[in-house]
C-alpha cells in the first residue's frame, strides 16, 4: 500500500446516515460522519431523539418550560384550582359573615359547619 492511497482511505468514508461513501473535507477528516446537510440533519435528529430518551425527565421539565413560554405563561408546578367555585365561595362567605354579625355564636358555629360539610363533599 503506497502512502497516497493511506491519504485517500483517511479522507474517503461511508455515511452513517445513507451508507455512501463520500470523501470528508479538509477540515473534518476524522470526525466528519456524514456526507451532506441532509444526512447532518438526520443525524441530529437521531442523537437528540436518542439523548430525550436517556435524559426523559430532564427532558420532560425543559418541555414543560418551553411548552409555557410558547404559550406566554409562568410554568406551574401543578394545576390551578378551579375558577369557578371561586366566586361562589366568595358569594357564601359574605352571605355568611353579614348574617353572622346579626345572629348568634351558636348560629354561626351551626353554618360554619354546614359550608365546611358541603365544601368536603364536593372536593372527595
Ligand atoms: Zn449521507
Amino acid at each position: 500500500m503506497a502512502a497516497g492511497d493511506a491519504a485517500d482511505m483517511a479522507t474517503r468514508k461511508r455515511c452513517t446516515e445513507c451508507r455512501q461513501r463520500f470523501t470528508s473535507t479538509a477540515r473534518g477528516p476524522i470526525v466528519q460522519r456524514v456526507c451532506g446537510a441532509a444526512c447532518r440533519a438526520s443525524r441530529d435528529r437521531k442523537l437528540a431523539r436518542a439523548r430525550r430518551r436517556r435524559e426523559i425527565v430532564e427532558f420532560r421539565a425543559e418541555e414543560r418550560v418551553r411548552q409555557a413560554e410558547h404559550r406566554g405563561q409562568p410554568p406551574v408546578c401543578h394545576a390551578p384550582s378551579s375558577a369557578r367555585n371561586q366566586p361562589e365561595l366568595l358569594d357564601e362567605v359574605v352571605d355568611f359573615v353579614d348574617r353572622s354579625l346579626r345572629l348568634s355564636r351558636a348560629i354561626m358555629m351551626r353554618d360554619i359547619t354546614v359550608i365546611c360539610r358541603s365544601k368536603r363533599a364536593s372536593v372527595g
